[in-house]
């Protein structure tokens, strides 16, 4: 037998260690020769801690929400293959020879049914830091055959030709971006893996880290194969422990056996990977930024041109690519480039991983096909929590657009969403219900981004100051204080768009121009919540 148990950084705050301990305690009391196995999560975070259970010649079945204290009840009966009644109990395909009768399976509920998993496909199935298990699902696979059979303008070609874009939001063609860096000429090249995830509400990249590190390393390696790197650099902020962790396991591995280093696989090829950790610097997540960062400076944008891809770090051409986007890669040479065509719309290729949280009813990370429309997305996750309406969804954290339930119709795709002036973002979406104030959180955002402004220039270092002084004044309770009468809100409204508009035209780089995004939305789809603050109609 073995037990799996989900340990990762939201089934943790949920318990998961004290549960791994007890079932360690359980086998051991009863002399059950059976091991337990720690596993990544599939993302389903109200089902944590999961654990699963899988006899000999029995399905495999999973139970929900697991206490540590529970443990003995729970699994004494499963041993007896009786399962525990008024639990959430799953049992999984993989053994159908002996279902536990009127189980449900795990990827019948509506939850998995509903999406798309790709990238996501290993995640909560296998040990993280096995290399052996990543291998017996494919693993490596991809690299091997990339070093054996193609040049590196081979692998540029096959990435171009499937389509893939780049998945930090600007939907930039990923193997164009390798190719530029391949044709300068120079003595040294780099790749860099954003895994910096410092937006609040966005923690997709965490749980791919955490449940499949493997995969990332092996897309990061590709990548710096197709661009002549020899050496490459997760940059990742420091408080992702167990994702560091799990890297750093797995890194060891890989260098162990040879598929990391020198001469790889005798085909002359030398690459090491680095983990950087980074302060969690929201300005960071800018590659210029990420790459002064990496170099020891402070963690400043730069002007573009010259683009990283001519002279980035240290000076040489540098490729900066998001985390999800690299870990499509190994599956686009594993499957063809033709396989990746397949899935999305006509400009917008694949998957797209999310993260929800705020007010939805299940805090997830789920993937989907692109052109899937966000009212789809909602339902994967039930909706709002139980009892409320939803009033808005924020896409692409505190730089996001808040867009109204009229818009939930539109598609994921990086050209309509770009024509309804929406951007993608990296995949965080926050979810707000009708008691959300609309004015209260776009104050914290761009409280938030006061805090993260670099002050390198004035649009945003002064005008994200303002435009916070502008909102504590419209929001600020009992109304009738001096100096913010009526009149004062009303005129703090108008300078907000300009302000805004400023901001977007002339920051010096994505956080400010991007950051006046909630401003603008809510200034359009929410301004009966302005004059409600403005005219007190509260
Ligand atoms: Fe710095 Fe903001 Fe200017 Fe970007 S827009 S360079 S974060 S001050």
């Amino acid at each position: 037998p073995v037990l799996f148990i989900s340990i990762n950084s939201s089934a943790n705050v949920c318990g998961a260690v004290g549960v791994h301990e007890a079932l360690v305690a359980y086998i051991a009391q009863r002399g059950i020769e059976a091991y337990v196995e720690v596993v990544g999560s599939y993302g389903l975070m109200g089902l944590e801690p999961l654990v699963e259970v899988q006899l000999p010649g029995m399905a495999r079945v999973a139970i929900a929400n697991v206490q540590a204290h529970e443990v003995d009840e729970l699994l004494d009966p499963i041993f007896n293959r009786f399962l525990p009644e008024g639990r959430a109990v799953f049992q999984h395909r993989n053994d159908l020879h002996h279902p536990w009768s009127g189980v449900p399976f795990m990827d019948e509920l509506p939850f998995f049914k509903q999406q798309l998993r790709v990238v996501l496909g290993l995640t909560g199935k296998y040990n993280p830091t096995s290399l052996p298990q990543y291998m017996a699902h494919g693993g490596l696979f991809s690299f091997v055959k990339a070093l054996r059979s193609y040049t590196f303008s081979d692998i540029c070609d096959i990435v171009e030709r499937s389509g893939l874009r780049g998945r930090a939001g600007s939907g930039f063609p990923t193997g164009k971006k390798w190719r530029m860096a391949l044709d300068v000429a120079a003595d040294g090249r780099y790749v860099i893996c954003n895994a910096d995830e410092s937006d609040p509400g966005a923690f997709m990249n965490r749980l791919l880290m955490e449940g499949s590190p493997y995969r990332v390393l092996e897309g990061l390696a590709i990548a710096s194969y197709a661009c002549g790197a020899g050496k490459a650099f997760i940059y990742t902020r420091n408080r992702y422990s167990i994702a560091i962790q799990r890297l750093e396991e797995a890194l060891a591995s890989m260098r162990e056996v040879g598929i990391l280093g020198e001469n790889i696989f005798d085909s002359g090829y030398n690459l090491d990977i680095k983990i950087v950790k980074g302060p969690g610097a929201y300005v960071c997540g800018e590659e210029t930024a990420l790459i002064r960062s990496l170099e020891g400076k402070r963690g400043m944008p730069t002007s573009k041109p010259p683009y990283p891809t001519t002279a980035g770090f240290k000076g040489k051409p540098t490729v900066v690519n998001n985390l999800e986007t690299l870990s499509n890669v190994p599956l686009i040479l594993m499957n063809g480039p033709d396989w990746f065509q397949t899935m999305g719309t006509e400009t917008s290729k694949g998957t797209k991983v999310f993260s929800l949280s705020g007010k939805c009813a299940t805090t997830s990370v789920v993937e989907v096909e692109m052109g899937t429309t966000f009212s789809q997305i909602l339902e994967i996750v039930d909706g709002v929590i139980p009892g409320s309406e939803i009033k808005a969804i924020q896409i692409g954290g505190p730089s996001g657009a808040c867009i109204p339930p009229s818009l939930f119709s539109l598609k994921v795709d990086y050209d309509r969403l770009k024509e309804a002036d929406i951007p993608m973002g990296n995949g965080g979406i926050l979810v707000y219900d009708e008691k959300t104030c609309m004015l209260d959180m776009v104050k914290y955002f761009m409280g938030f981004i006061q805090n993260e402004s670099c002050g390198k220039c004035i649009p945003c270092r002064e005008g994200s100051q303002r435009m916070v002084e502008i909102y504590k004044n419209i929001t600020r309770r009992p109304l009738s204080e001096e100096g913010h009468n009526t009149l004062e809100r009303f005129k703090g409204v108008i300078q907000l768009e300009g302000l805004a508009e400023v901001m977007k035209d002339t920051s010096a780089c994505g956080l400010g121009q991007a950051s006046t995004y909630p401003v603008l939305s809510t200034l359009k789809y929410f301004r009966d919540e302005y004059e409600e603050h403005i005219f007190d109609r509260h």
